[in-house]
C-alpha cells in the first residue's frame, strides 16, 4: 500500500466526516491492472482478497461485469444502483453487507456507482475493487466518495481511509461506453490543473508542488490527444487518454491530497446539480463549463493568462462537444441569478479562489463564458 503519513488540515464538510489531523493520506490503489481483458485475468487476485463479494454497479455496467466474474467462478451478491450515491443507499448497502456476510466489495460503472461501492466498503472496513466501465471520472482511483441528495443535488464528500485494493482498468469494458463519457472525463481531468494551480499556487510542500506539475502535464496530454483519441476509439491514443482521465487524474488528487483542492470549476458543478434539468449532463460536462466560469472570474480580476486559457479551451470544447454556455446544460437566462446565488452559498468550493467573489460577479461570469477574451474589460481596482 502506498501511504504517506501527513499532518494536514482536516477536510471540512457539513456532516463532520473529517480525517483527523495526522491521519494517513492514501495516494494510490495498492494494485492497478490495465489493458484489454484484464478482468478475465484477475481471478487469483480477487480470490486472494475475499471469497464472498458484493457487486455494486449500475444496470449496464453490472450486465457487463457480472458474467465476466461468473466466468471466473465468482458469484457475487448483486446490488444494482439506479440512482444517486445517497445516505439512504449507504445505509442499504451496509444492511446487505451485514446480512449477507460480505467480505469484499466490487464497484463497477461510472462515478456514482463506484463512489457508492467504495463508501460501503469503507463503512464496513472491507477491501474494495473498482472496475470503471467509462473514462468519465477518476473515481476508481481516489479515496473519496461524493454524497448527493435523492434529487441529485451535491451534498458533501466523504474522505475514505484508503484507495481501492485493486483497480482493474479493462479497455474492453471502457470501450463499450458512449464516446460522450470520455469527453466528460477529459473535462473533469482538465479541471485538475485549473483548480490546483489556483488552490496550491503558493504551496512549498514538495508533494503539492509535484501534484500541480502533474496536473499541468495532464492538461497538456489532454489538449494534444483529446481530439485524436475520440476520433479513434480503442486505439493507442484513446487508451492513453483513458489512462489520463482514470489514472493520472486520480494520481494528481492522491499526491496533492486535501491541500490540492477543488475550486470554482467544481463549485459551479455543485451549484448546477441543484437544477434537475442539468442531470442529463455528466459530472465532467458540468465541471468543464465550470472551468470556463472560473477563468472568466480570474479574467475579471485582471489575470491576463486566464483569457488565453479560456480561448484555448473553447476551441477544444467545440471539437469534443463539451458545453460552453448555461444553455448547453439546459438552463435559461432566467435561471442564472439563482444559480449564481447558489454557487456563492457558504461552503461552496468557489470560496477557495484567492479573491472574494460576489453573486453579481459570478452571474456575469456565468453569462460571458464565450466572450472573446481579447475584448475583456478589466475593471479598475
Ligand atoms: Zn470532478
Amino acid at each position: 500500500m502506498v501511504r504517506i503519513a501527513m499532518m494536514e488540515s482536516p477536510c471540512d464538510n457539513p456532516k463532520g466526516n473529517t480525517l483527523p489531523i495526522g491521519s494517513e493520506s492514501v495516494i494510490a490503489p495498492r494494485i492497478v491492472l490495465r489493458g484489454r481483458g484484464v478482468l478475465a485475468q484477475a481471478r487469483e487476485r480477487l480470490l486472494a482478497l475475499a471469497r464472498r463479494w458484493l457487486l455494486v454497479g449500475g444496470q449496464t455496467s453490472s450486465s457487463l461485469v457480472l458474467p465476466r466474474l461468473q466466468a471466473l467462478g465468482i458469484a457475487p451478491v448483486q446490488v444494482v444502483t439506479l440512482r444517486e450515491c445517497t445516505e439512504a443507499l449507504r445505509q442499504e448497502l451496509a444492511t446487505v453487507i451485514a446480512r449477507q456476510r460480505i467480505a469484499g466489495v466490487i464497484a463497477c460503472g461510472g462515478g456514482k456507482a463506484i463512489d457508492a461501492g467504495k463508501l460501503a466498503a469503507h463503512d464496513a472496513q472491507l477491501p474494495v475493487v473498482t472496475i470503471p466501465t467509462t473514462g468519465a471520472t477518476c473515481a476508481a482511483w481516489t479515496a473519496l466518495s461524493n454524497i448527493y441528495s435523492p434529487a441529485g443535488a451535491f451534498q458533501y464528500d466523504v474522505p475514505l481511509r484508503t484507495c481501492p485494493e485493486l483497480l482493474l482498468l479493462d479497455y474492453d469494458l471502457v470501450q463499450t461506453a458512449p464516446p460522450r463519457t470520455l469527453a466528460a472525463g477529459i473535462g473533469d481531468a482538465l479541471a485538475k490543473w485549473y483548480e490546483a494551480a489556483v488552490s496550491s499556487r503558493q504551496s512549498t510542500d514538495p508533494l503539492v508542488v509535484m501534484a500541480v506539475q502533474q496536473a499541468r502535464v495532464l492538461r497538456d496530454i489532454l489538449l494534444q490527444k483529446a481530439v485524436p483519441a475520440l476520433a479513434t476509439p480503442g486505439g493507442e491514443t484513446w487508451q492513453q487518454v483513458v489512462d489520463a482521465t482514470v489514472l493520472l487524474a486520480g494520481l494528481v488528487g492522491g499526491v496533492g491530497g486535501a491541500r490540492c483542492r477543488a475550486v470554482a470549476a467544481h463549485g459551479v458543478h455543485n451549484g448546477l446539480t441543484h437544477w434537475p434539468q442539468t442531470h442529463r449532463w455528466l459530472h465532467g460536462e458540468k465541471v468543464a463549463l465550470g472551468i470556463l466560469v472560473q477563468l472568466r472570474l480570474e479574467e475579471m480580476q485582471g489575470y491576463p493568462l486566464a483569457g488565453v486559457a479560456r480561448a484555448q479551451l473553447l476551441h477544444l470544447y467545440h471539437q469534443i462537444h463539451l458545453p460552453c454556455t448555461l444553455a448547453e446544460v439546459g438552463l435559461g437566462d432566467e435561471d442564472a441569478p439563482a444559480l449564481a446565488a447558489q454557487i456563492c452559498q457558504p461552503g461552496n468550493d468557489i470560496h477557495r479562489l484567492p479573491f472574494a467573489v460576489t453573486p453579481a460577479q459570478v452571474l456575469e461570469a456565468l453569462q460571458t463564458t464565450t466572450q472573446p477574451w481579447a475584448k475583456t474589460q478589466v475593471p479598475a481596482g
